[in-house]
């Protein structure tokens, strides 16, 4: 069936049963464009006031919209040099929405690379706190930086470190703590020759592994009665319910907490992977391509025991947690606290 894979096929025919054609027509389908508006520079206004194409709602995301590009480019326009919107797949903003960051938390976006997640929580924390952006590769992080400076986050510290150094100097540290993680990708597939091609059962099963060290590291760095948010953008429940099964097993410190209300999405598919009944898996979401606007979403949301009251600002915190020479405190505390 024109260029995907067929053992992918045969994978989503079986999990889908009569749902099978209805995704294979979805995913065989030209894509929409999703746009993000940027509150921190529209202010109270909006983006329908002035796009140049017809905006439909996203469903999960007040600022988000679609469109039919038809013979415009949008991410070539002035208005997105400026940093009025960002292009972004729909599903993907219903992550930071699932997260709901507030106003004045610290916040780590794990693998943030090129910021559509990361422009996205600047947005919901109002350009207040501490947004930190980490991403592995040192390439990626020069995207993530013009994508954070045209967003206008001010509050954002941008870092290129592995999961595990990060949770060794930064225990405990955030409120939340969103992993967008390396996928197989199975949702990009009508958007990227590349992704169909990379994919195979053995690259599934490789980010499988990837995805539970990430996870490990994640958690160490959530701070009792936080909250961490797993993402990916692929289908195949070995790296969403099971990757997500086994961390719930091996850190009985977090629990699947449900999410609030997400209007398109649907609930994860704990009959797709043995559980042994885990209680939670239920609060999992999918977006589904042929459900939804969108390429497609796994999403957990999950939170470490403890007292869940908002903690003293990243100021305070950042001069009782980390061991840092006087001027660099104080540095770093003159610029969380503006
Ligand atoms: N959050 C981004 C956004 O919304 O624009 C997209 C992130 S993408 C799905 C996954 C990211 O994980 C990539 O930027 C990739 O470089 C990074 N990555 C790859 N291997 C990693 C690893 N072992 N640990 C942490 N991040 C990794």
């Amino acid at each position: 069936m024109s260029g995907l894979p067929a053992a992918f096929l045969d994978n989503m025919s079986r999990l889908l049963g009569d749902e099978f054609p209805a995704f294979v027509r979805a995913v065989q389908s030209p894509p929409v464009l999703g746009v993000r508006q940027n509150p921190l520079k529209l202010g109270g206004g909006s983006l329908r006031d002035f796009f140049p194409l017809a905006l439909q709602p996203v469903p999960w995301c007040p600022d988000g919209f679609t469109c039919i590009p038809e013979n415009h480019q949008p991410g070539k326009h002035p208005y997105h040099a400026a940093g009025l919107y960002y292009l972004q797949d729909p599903a993907g903003m219903a992550a930071v929405e699932m997260l709901a960051p507030q106003p004045g938390e610290s916040v780590l976006d794990l693998a943030a690379a090129p910021g559509g997640k990361a422009t996205h929580l600047a947005s919901a924390m109002q350009n207040t706190g501490l947004l930190f952006a980490n991403e592995i590769h040192p390439r990626r992080v020069w995207t993530l930086a013009e994508n954070l400076e045209r967003w206008g986050a001010t509050h954002s510290v941008i870092a290129n470190e592995t999961p595990e150094k990060l949770a060794r100097s930064l225990p405990a540290f955030f409120d939340r703590v969103l992993v967008d993680a390396p996928c197989s990708g199975e949702a990009l597939f009508r958007r990227s020759p590349e992704a169909t091609a990379q994919w195979s059962p053995a690259a599934v099963e490789q980010c499988a592994l990837r995805q539970d060290e990430i996870l490990t590291s994640a958690a160490a760095l959530v701070r009792p009665g936080g909250a961490l948010l797993y993402a990916t953008c692929t289908f195949n429940p070995d790296e969403n319910e099971a990757v997500i099964t086994r961390f719930v097993r091996q850190h009985p410190d977090f629990r699947l907490v449900p999410p609030p209300p997400l209007p398109g999405a649907v609930p994860g598919r704990p009959d797709w992977v043995a559980n042994d009944d885990l209680s939670g898996l239920e609060h999992t979401r999918r977006i589904w391509p042929h459900l939804a606007p969108g390429e497609g979403h796994f999403l957990a949301l999950l939170q470490r025991q403890g007292d869940a009251t908002p903690q003293p600002r990243a100021a305070q915190r950042t001069s009782r947690n980390v061991s840092l020479p006087v001027e660099a405190a104080r540095l770093v505390d003159d610029f969380i606290s503006r």
